[in-house]
């Protein structure tokens, strides 16, 4: 974890980056403080570090890719988060979102389905000392122990709005989730407005790699 060190070059990078997140439309205030406060480069492979403030998504392993830091600030906003919020993000991945949403004092909540990428996103975490709890299993599930959530945030291309993270999602709250099955999904923003009422607004077009349903059985873990 020797490359785990953040320097005013990097910082610089980061200042430039929110500027031009800036530009392309990212207006909360909070969100690209966020993104100050939190090294994308950490979340990299070291043989990427010049490239961490690049505007673009990159190979985490296991065939996973660290979205956009677009996308990531697109969700956030999406999001409308407030500290000590509780947070459940389907697919950890890299972990930068899960830091991007604890820098914003939310409680964070992620699950992943590759045990390689939910291992190394924990140590990354804990390395920057957040507080979140990521679990290794299928997001298709939810977290149900901990259910409701205030808000819900889903970072794969998911076929259709998972039955059980709806259930899971909290009255008044707020799920942000990419819908569709092809290349591209449309980003959706849905409230729960009532036990059976979901209001639904669509925010452009995006592309993740797809959410995928647990092949094998898998104990979960926690931590
Ligand atoms: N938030 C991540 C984005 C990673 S890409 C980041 O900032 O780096 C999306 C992730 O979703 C991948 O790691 C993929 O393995 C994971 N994923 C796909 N289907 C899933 C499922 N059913 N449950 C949990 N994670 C899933």
């Amino acid at each position: 974890m020797d490359h785990l060190k953040d320097t005013y070059r990097h910082q610089g990078k980061r200042k430039l980056l929110i500027a031009e997140l800036k530009q392309m439309g990212i207006q909360t205030q909070a969100v690209l403080d966020a993104f100050y406060s939190v090294p994308r480069h950490f979340f990299m492979d070291l043989a990427l570090d010049d490239l961490a403030y690049t505007n673009a998504a990159f190979q985490i392993g296991s065939g996973q890719t660290i979205s956009h830091p677009y996308t990531v600030a697109f969700q956030t906003e999406l999001l409308e988060v407030k500290s000590n919020m509780k947070v459940l993000e389907i697919g950890t991945g890299s972990g930068f979102q899960t830091a991007i949403l604890c820098a914003l004092g939310t409680k964070v909540y992620s699950i992943e389905r590759y045990q390689e990428l939910h291992l190394k996103a924990g140590s990354v975490i804990k390395h920057l000392n957040y507080d979140a709890r990521l679990r290794y299993g299928d997001g298709f599930l939810g977290w149900p122990s901990y259910a409701p959530f205030e808000r819900i945030i889903v970072t794969c291309g998911a076929p259709e709005i998972p039955t059980e993270l709806k259930k899971q999602l909290a009255i008044g709250g707020i799920m942000v989730i990419p819908v569709g099955e092809g290349a591209e999904q449309k980003m959706l923003k849905i409230i729960r407005q009532s036990n059976t009422q979901f209001y639904e607004q669509q925010f452009g077009t995006f592309k993740f790699v797809p959410m995928l349903e647990q092949k094998v059985s898998i104990k979960t873990s926690e931590k």
